[in-house]
């Protein structure tokens, strides 16, 4: 099932792929930022429910 993250500020589309991958991960990708408006990236998983594949 594809996930998708949004920036919790301005929606911008940070994650968007059918691979499932790691929170911190996607914080590393991004530098701990959000490109488009630098918000610091602190993802909630309460909020944000992110299935990481575990071999
Ligand atoms: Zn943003």
């Amino acid at each position: 099932m594809p996930q998708k993250i949004f920036c919790e500020d301005c929606n911008e589309p940070l994650y968007n792929n059918s691979e499932l991958t790691s929170l911190e991960e996607i914080i590393r990708k991004y530098d701990g930022k959000c490109p488009k408006c630098g918000k610091k990236l602190v993802f909630n998983t309460k909020k944000i429910e992110i299935k990481v594949l575990k071999k």
